[in-house]
């Protein structure tokens, strides 16, 4: 039997894992040292040389994705269909243990899912129907409880409330929840953890069956796994059986989701006889974006501590641009992609990073501007958000109200006591009228056929929707959005939650307003208002989601999502004080480690080009934000990095005229004969600032923000510009 393939391509440390008798062990190591490629080469040694069957194996990583590529490289090491083992996430594996085992679960046969926006819906169902407030029992923030405490393999009666008035409500609310599920069969995401952990420890014959099964578990990514995850391996993990562990401490990015890397000094307390290995050349990286990484995480305390070195070339320096505003950094962006396009390479060795899902839109509209394919992983594109939507949902029902669709989704968005009775009523006078939902709630109204407090709550929508559409007519697109967004209730509704997801989606509706600033309507809905104008761009951007997935694309995601990948070239934006640290880590020095040690993931995604951007001034909220280079930046030694110098030209700048009071570099004179900032009269749009201008000669265009229309693009050869 030859298997000196098994034990190519890789260095002694890693062969030493690979072909170790059994044991238990640790791999501990930074990025690209080829940890997951020990686990694939490892679970290839053990069917071959160990003649172990596929069917006693179990392997666990962090996604689906990252299980996929798990398999695939195995498969392509043994040049064969892998089948019967088990690799998967721990929710998926969890799934298929309770999907087999359903009644020792106590759980019918046909369960149902519940994913995390489905598990807020109900939620909120229950705080109501426990007739408690969601003002002061926001459902995200009672979500958030429910999921922690199973996190923690504690259920209702475990939890001690310490007498305390709200614990005990939020422990009776996670009770009446829980028991609604029950009744249901539905399963949450930790619930499956749970579970999954409670059928093990009440089926002690069950568990055994397992134990003698998997003699051999190996997991990916260990440092992001939670209590309940590891509790489940240890039951797993029988002394005869072999658990080998495979992580980097400094790449713990899930704390703020109940993530330990405690677990790994866990495990080395519960497994004293367990073989650690360091890896410690790294295969991925050039010798300076290896370097600048390592400097970055060096600035975290108590680290386990391990060096990186690379045998690779040194390779080209980070570059670093200084955009003076998003808009320009994306640009910037865009550009590099083309030139990397041009230069013969794929687009979809390229990835962007980015914090916060919300950072997305001005990317996605400059690689929509210059034809760029794009995709995006995890999390949706910008329009079809949820938040996003019922924001929309409130600009269309203003802007035309029979759209029953947009009635639909914000009738009862924040709450208002419009319950499902009272909306069949309205759906079926609607149709028996022919009438859209609108006009048959004001007839049902008028002719008092509903209930006095469904009257009333019916009657308060109306009244609100007529409200925002009266006090936004006359008003400028973003700030109509703005209003409507703050007077719907939309924006008390997510302030009020808590967590990382509820600040997202704030975030998203505050570029929402952002994104109405910047918008100018395409010369097509000349005739439309900005409004209907806007909401056409929306939705017909929203359409365009399905892209072909074959299609050789820019690959776009958060640097969460990027945990475990690698991409040739990387472009790492929005690296500034406020967004990256975010602004609410800014408490914690805990969380400003979490963020570095996610900067340190972001970085060492890259394997020979590495691109960090930030924006001097980014427009949040409708409101420029000064903000300065990120902390890790500065933490880079100045040899890995050369930053990029390509003002020559301005050629963005966005709707503000301080903009160009603030800097010198926005006032370059083009060919065009206008200077950004400049004001100017056109015969019949009036007056306005020039925005932007490109091209020269008979196609010199310039961009004006007009003080009544909005802004346009004038060709100067038929547009007549004065200077005023
Ligand atoms: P991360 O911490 O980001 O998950 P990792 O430690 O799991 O990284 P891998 O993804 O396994 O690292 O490996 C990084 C890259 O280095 C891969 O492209 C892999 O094929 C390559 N690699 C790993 N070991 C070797 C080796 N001995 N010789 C050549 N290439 C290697
Ligand atoms: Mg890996």
């Amino acid at each position: 039997m030859d298997v000196s393939r098994l034990l190519e391509q890789l260095n002694d440390k890693q062969r030493d894992a690979v072909a170790s008798p059994a044991a238990d062990m640790l791999i501990l190591a930074g990025a690209g040292s080829g940890k997951t490629r020990v686990l694939v080469h490892r679970i290839a040694w053990l069917m071959e040389v160990e003649g172990i069957a596929p069917w006693g194996i179990l392997a666990v990583t962090f996604t689906n994705k990252a299980a996929k590529e798990m398999r695939g490289r195995i498969e392509e090491l043994q040049g064969s269909a892998l089948s019967n083992m088990w690799i998967g996430t721990f929710h998926g594996i969890a799934h298929r243990l309770l999907r087999t085992h359903y009644a020792e679960a106590k759980l019918p046969e046909n369960f149902q899912i519940l994913d995390s926006d489905d598990q807020y819906r109900l939620v909120r169902r229950v705080i109501k129907s426990m007739n408690l407030d969601e003002k002061q029992w926001a459902p995200k923030h009672v979500q958030w409880y429910i999921n922690g405490n199973k996190d923690e393999g504690l259920r209702p009666e475990n939890i001690d409330t310490h007498g305390d008035y709200n614990q005990k409500k939020l422990c009776e609310i996670y009770q009446t929840y829980q028991q609604t599920c029950d009744r249901a069969g539905l399963v949450d995401f930790a619930e499956l953890l749970l579970r999954a952990h409670r059928l093990w420890v009440e089926n002690p014959e069950l568990l055994k069956h397992y134990q003698n099964r998997f003699r051999t578990i190996l997991v990916d990514e260990f440092q992001d796994t939670n209590n309940i995850q590891y509790a489940w391996l240890r039951l797993l993990a029988a002394p005869s059986n072999n658990m080998i562990i495979v992580g980097d401490d400094d790449q713990s990015i899930y704390g703020w989701r109940g993530a330990n890397v405690q677990n790994i000094q866990h495990f080395l307390r519960d497994y004293p006889q367990a073989k650690t290995i360091r890896l410690e050349q790294n295969y991925r990286s050039t010798g300076n974006i290896l370097k600048a990484a390592n400097a970055v995480i060096d600035n975290n305390q108590g680290r386990l501590g391990k060096e990186l070195w690379t045998e690779g070339v040194d390779g080209e320096p980070i570059s670093l641009y200084a955009g003076f505003n998003e808009l320009d950094e994306a640009r910037f962006v865009v550009s590099r992609i083309k030139d990397w396009q041009t230069q013969g390479y794929a687009l979809s060795d390229c990835a962007i990073l980015y914090r916060n899902n919300a950072q997305s839109r001005v990317l996605e509209e400059a690689l929509l501007q210059e034809s760029v394919a794009y995709r995006i992983y995890g999390g949706l594109r910008f329009f079809e958000r949820q938040e996003i939507r019922d924001a929309l949902g409130y600009l269309r029902i203003i802007n035309q109200q029979i759209d029953d669709a947009a009635f639909e989704r914000v009738v009862n968005t924040p709450t208002r006591g419009i319950g499902d009775k009272t909306l069949a009523q309205v759906r079926e006078q609607a149709k028996e009228n022919e009438l859209s939902m609108w006009q048959a709630s004001l007839q049902l109204l008028r002719e008092k056929r509903l209930s006095g407090r469904a009257a009333n709550a019916l009657q308060a929508f109306i009244d609100l929707v007529l409200q925002l559409q009266k006090e936004t007519q006359s008003q400028a697109l973003e700030l109509q959005a703005d209003y409507v967004i703050k007077h719907s209730g939309l924006y008390a509704m997510y302030k009020a939650e808590k967590g990382e997801k509820a600040q997202a989606r704030i975030e998203n509706l505050e570029e929402l307003v952002t994104a109405c600033k910047q918008f100018s309507p395409p010369e097509e809905a000349e005739n439309l208002s900005p409004l209907s104008a806007f909401l056409a761009h929306a939705s017909l951007e929203a359409g365009d989601a399905q892209a072909d997935k074959h299609q050789d694309a820019v690959q776009m995601m958060t640097i969460h999502t990027a945990k475990g990948l690698e991409f040739p070239m990387v472009l790492l934006v929005g690296v500034e004080e406020g967004m990256f640290p975010s602004q609410m880590s800014n408490d914690e020095p805990g969380k400003i480690e979490e963020e570095r040690r996610l900067c340190y993931v972001g970085m060492t995604r890259a394997m020979q080009k590495l691109y960090l951007t930030y924006a001097e001034s980014r427009r949040v909220y409708g409101q420029d934000k000064y903000h300065t280079v990120s902390r890790f930046i500065k933490e880079i030694p100045t040899e890995y990095i050369e930053e990029v110098r390509l003002r020559t030209k301005a050629t963005v700048s966005r709707p503000m005229q301080s903009r160009f009071q603030s800097s010198a570099s926005h006032t370059a004179f083009d060919s065009t004969g206008f200077k950004l900032g400049e004001r100017v009269a056109h015969r019949k749009f009036g007056e306005g600032t020039v925005l932007n201008y490109e091209g020269s000669g008979e196609h010199a265009r310039v961009q004006v923000n007009f003080d009544d229309v909005g802004s346009k693009w004038l060709v100067l050869s038929f547009a007549k510009l004065d200077k005023i």
